[in-house]
């Protein structure tokens, strides 16, 4: 216990800096369920406001759903709370097996494995099935939890410039020596909502015999003709060595990830992967809801239907009222800003104006790609999507920033 004030300084002084930096996080602390329309109360004792919610993973609108609840109850009353184990000691229920074999179906591809998270599911892949002989290469902007995948992972590394398919060839002609060349990239890039160029990466792993991993976290369950993921929009089902996603978005939002894709490397896994041996099994109340949620997806596509209508719906609203929006084929909708303290000041507006969106700055963007991303929920109804629209185009005017161009906003505001 040498805990003084030496100590606390140094903790103290870090804190400062990050306060100091303006990039202090800050809870906003929700009362209510997560849906379309939340209660939060911000600063942690102010007066509870009711906002409507455009930050959110749930794209699907089932993290709340009755049903979803309804089959989580009867989980935790059939199948327990806790399981108190690993999977391969006794944590494994049969029902984890047949929502692997749903994962496995929905996802089309030959097997998968759960984890306790997609964070998990990617610290364990790489470690798992590569070694000092092979080589990772992957898009700049593939999400934190990859970087650290392939942090823990002692195979060769190299990257590529995000979706910029000549520098992957280029990168893949340098490594043909290697044992194993593996391509890693998101699906759909959190940030931005752009797509991996999937059947150019096919093309090019086919070319060039390397394996091609993708993390379909911000896709599965919406993207694609029945929402199978990026590999489904982009024609390559099946050609997908590796998948990994998460429960803990649009397929139920609570918790829980798994590797998907060929037997053996998910075999391998099951062997090898450390966060599958050594972290606990995903609860069955998470389990049963998550089979519910696979069910409901599975019988029809109004839900994505719904939410592709509310992304067009908000993506022309914007872009007729003259805000810069990034394109792309996902509900992620990010309005560009371009400086910092517009980006906080923008976001505070709209909380007082009763709509619950981030404005995100650098480093979790570039410099100068200060944003507010938006991200669009089946659960939201089209009156509240006009209420959001309204509040954006008031606070645009007033800043001044509408139908204007990049260099004009960085004019005014700097960067
Ligand atoms: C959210 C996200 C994760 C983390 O998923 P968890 O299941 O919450 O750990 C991993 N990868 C990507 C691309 C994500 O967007």
């Amino acid at each position: 216990m040498a805990f003084n004030k030496k100590e606390r300084d140094i903790f103290k002084d870090e804190l400062n800096n990050i306060r100091n930096a303006g990039i202090f996080k800050d809870e906003r602390i929700i009362c209510t369920p997560q849906d379309s329309e939340i209660k939060v109360e911000f600063p942690a004792g102010a007066e509870k406001k009711s906002l409507i919610n455009m930050c959110s993973n749930n794209y699907l609108g089932l993290s709340s759903h009755p049903e979803v609840v309804k089959a989580a109850i009867k989980g935790l009353e059939n199948r327990g709370y806790g399981m108190s184990s690993v999977r391969f000691i006794c944590g494994t229920q049969d029902i984890h097996k047949e929502l692997e074999n749903m994962l496995t179906e929905f996802l089309g591809t030959e097997d998968t494995i759960l984890f306790p998270s997609c964070m998990d599911a990617n610290a364990g892949v790489f470690e798992a099935i590569l070694n000092e002989q092979d080589v990772m290469i992957s898009d700049r902007l593939v999400h934190a939890s990859i970087v650290d995948g392939i942090r823990l992972c002692k195979a060769q590394t190299d990257t590529y410039k995000h979706s910029n398919m000549n520098h992957l060839e280029k990168k893949l002609q340098l490594h043909s020596d290697k044992r194993l060349k593996v391509i890693i990239t998101d699906g759909i890039f959190s940030m931005d909502g752009d797509m991996a160029k999937l059947d150019e990466i096919v093309g090019l792993a086919e070319k060039y015999n390397a394996l091609v991993f993708v993390d379909d976290s911000h896709a599965s369950g919406f993207i694609g003709k029945t929402g199978k993921g990026t590999h489904e929009f982009c024609n390559v089902l099946g050609k997908i060595d590796i998948i990994t996603t998460t429960l803990g978005k649009a397929l139920g939002g609570a918790s829980g990830g798994c590797v998907s894709g060929r037997a053996e490397i998910v075999e391998i896994c099951r062997q090898k992967a450390r966060p599958y041996l050594f972290s606990n099994t995903i609860p069955p109340v998470v389990v049963s809801a998550a089979i519910k949620v696979l069910e409901i997806i599975s019988k029809n596509t109004d839900r994505k239907d719904k939410l592709e209508k509310s992304t067009e719906f908000w993506r022309n609203g914007l872009n007729e009222a003259g805000f810069i929006v990034k394109d792309g084929e996902s509900p992620i909708v990010p309005i560009m800003l371009f400086n910092a303290k517009l980006s906080q000041d923008f976001a505070q507006d709209l909380y007082n104006e009763g709509i619950y969106a981030i404005g995100f700055f650098f480093p979790v963007v570039a410099k100068g790609q200060a944003r507010i991303r938006t991200q669009l929920s089946a659960s939201h109804e089209k009156p509240q999507l006009e209420r959001a629209l309204d509040a954006f185009i008031k606070i645009g005017k007033k800043y001044d920033i509408l139908k204007k161009t990049k260099e004009e906003i960085i004019e005014i505001y700097g960067l």
